[in-house]
């Protein structure tokens, strides 16, 4: 039985990483597949991890049919025997739809790989309709760490090294970029309700106001 798989995880947690094993690993056993990402930090049509290994994908564009696609991959003589997509928190609602389409009427095994939830902690609409439909949903819970050293649950976006809870739901962004861009970090969820980033919490140490009182 053909299945729909939804990796979520945080950011920086190695999904992508992930996805790129699930590549490698079926295409050592003669399998080809079809990789579609979304916005991949490497540019357009391509699959990037930060461990620095780069794969050509087919970029999923906003409004584009994802079954329709592969059907016509197919009837073209085209192998595909199984889907990757990356990113897949950006991709649309019927997007998603498709993709399921794509398990039950074409018998194929989709693994979709996506953040579950926003820098507001809300769910991308994605991811959302990811959860709803998914045969199978792994958690992904990779040593991203908080600063503070606990597991990071939740993605924080940053200006200036400064947690901001306001703006559109997606700017693509990278947690190693200069802190004076908008940037993202991974925080533990403490972290991130208090609003504290690395930055913030280095400042704060280095405020009198929060040393440590000694006693007499
Ligand atoms: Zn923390």
């Amino acid at each position: 039985m053909s299945e729909l798989v939804f990796f979520s995880g945080t950011m920086d947690c190695g999904k992508s990483t992930l996805a790129l094993q699930i590549g490698h690993n079926r295409s050592a056993r003669g399998l080809q597949g079809v990789i579609f990402t979304r916005d991949d930090r490497a540019g357009e049509g391509k699959l990037s991890s930060r461990l620095g290994l780069v794969t050509e994908a087919v970029e999923a564009t906003e409004g584009m049919d994802l079954y329709g696609y592969l059907v016509d991959q197919l009837s073209k003589g085209g192998k595909v025997d199984y889907v990757i997509v990356d990113e897949a928190q950006f991709l649309a609602p019927d997007q998603i739809d498709q993709l399921a389409r794509v398990v039950d009427d074409l018998g194929l095994d989709v693994f979709a790989f996506g953040i579950t939830t926003d820098f507001r902690t809300k769910l991308f609409p994605g991811s959302q309709r990811l959860i709803e439909l998914a045969d199978r949903i792994e958690a992904l819970q990779v040593e991203a760490l908080c600063w503070c050293g606990a597991r990071a649950t939740h993605n924080a976006r940053t200006v200036g090294g400064e947690m901001v809870v306001e703006g559109a739901q997606v700017v693509v962004g990278d947690v190693n970029r200069p802190v004076e861009e908008v940037g993202y970090e991974v925080l533990c969820r403490r972290h991130h309700l208090r609003r504290m980033t690395s930055a913030s919490a280095h400042a704060g140490a280095l405020s009198p106001d929060v040393l440590p009182v000694t006693s007499a």
